[in-house]
């Protein structure tokens, strides 16, 4: 830090340039706020559309967003009304912020992840800045705690949400067959079948393997490759869809009691939905860039999801309690796998290369930026 500024890296969509900028460091201005130290920042495919100027808006009074919204830090000073975390904890912040509308009764009640207006903001992302800088400054109830054991792979508790807010809406949708939640192992004896082997598709399958699904992943990449390797080292089989296809693919895995689509891309996902089993649960994640239209097997895809009663669900950010879900998880991952979860993070950067990993050709599964040690 110097003259009250710090490094950050951010979208001036006006010039349409992604750039290494001063930006003022944050102070603490309400007394339940804290000041957090950045430590890493994952980046996603959200980042480098945003990179594309698709989307992704800076606040009212700034023509440049500051990118990250996948953080870790280190509380290095609290307001005096902040009960939670004292300096020196690890946390995670949450993305999404509430909408101002006293009619949401989502965001009035902190689940602004099912914001009714659309007027939320989220950090790094919509009108506020993110996390790809030096320090930040965040309200208490926007913060999760993390264990000191989980330091090394902290940084994927915001990727994870999804499948955690996934599986919780699977549990809500699915108790119409007396599926729970509550069981030790609610996938026991149950297929899972997950598109997808990114970050979001891989930790999608730990999610589901340790509440006893059998997983596979269907991703397109013939094997070998690292990504197939990580799925296969978690005992969730990789399948290639360039190698073995669909039919195949069904004869192999029997009835689909669940997909977890985390690809973004609508043809093959709409072609596995042909493959979803009797009472199955189709999940949506991911978010396809507009595109010409494609041919799809509507009817048959009508009848199916009528005479088999399939519920399609789509589903986007996060709440407070998939946070912690993911935190418990994480926990369980690395004992279950300690070196498959590691291997996830495929890279650790310093800030100065976001260019390449921006803007760059997509390389290996999770990179890292590291901020501070
Ligand atoms: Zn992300
Ligand atoms: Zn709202």
């Amino acid at each position: 830090m110097n003259n009250g500024t710090m490094k950050a890296v951010g979208v001036h969509p006006g010039k349409r340039e992604v750039a290494l900028l001063r930006h003022p460091a944050p102070r603490i201005s309400a007394p339940t706020e804290l000041k957090i130290r950045t430590i890493e920042v994952g980046i996603c495919g959200t980042d480098r559309e945003i990179c594309t100027f698709a989307y992704g808006s800076p606040p009212d009074d700034c023509d440049y967003l500051v990118l990250g919204h996948e953080a870790l830090g280190e509380v290095i000073e609290v307001g005096p009304r902040v009960t939670a975390f004292k300096p020196g904890d690890l946390v995670v912040p949450t993305v999404r912020r509430p909408c101002p509308h006293s009619h949401c009764v989502s965001c009035r009640d902190a689940r602004q992840d099912f914001c009714f207006t659309g007027d939320f903001t989220e950090r790094g992302i919509k009108m506020v800045h993110g996390y790809m800088t030096e320090y930040f400054v965040e309200d208490q109830v926007h913060l999760n705690a993390v264990p000191p054991d989980l330091r090394d792979v902290a940084v994927l508790v915001e990727p994870l949400t999804v499948a955690e807010k996934a599986l919780a809406q699977l549990w809500q949708v699915q108790r119409r067959l007396n599926w729970g939640g509550n069981g030790a192992a609610p996938g026991a004896g149950k297929t899972a079948v997950v598109l997808g082997a990114g970050p979001v598709g891989i930790l999608g399958a730990m999610a589901l393997m340790v509440r006893g699904f059998r997983t596979w992943v269907y991703s397109r990449s013939p094997e070998p490759n690292p990504k197939a390797e990580l799925v296969n080292s978690i005992g969730a089989k990789y399948i290639s869809s360039e190698t073995v296809p669909l039919a195949e693919f069904a004869r192999m895995t029997g009835p689909i009691d669940v997909v977890y689509e985390a690809v973004g891309v609508a043809k093959i996902t709409f072609e596995v939905m042909k493959i979803l089993g009797l009472n199955g649960a189709f999940i949506f994640t991911g978010i396809p860039p507009e595109k010409p239209a494609i041919p799809v097997e509507a009817d048959t895809l009508m009848r199916r999801i009528v005479l088999m009663n399939q519920a399609i669900i789509g589903t986007v950010n996060a709440d407070r309690t998939a946070f912690e879900d993911a935190i418990r998880d994480l926990g369980l991952f690395k004992e279950r796998w300690p070196d498959s979860l590691r291997k996830l993070i495929s890279g650790l950067h310093p800030l100065e290369n976001y260019r390449e990993l921006l803007l760059g050709k997509a390389a290996g599964i999770k990179n890292v930026i590291t901020i501070g040690a």
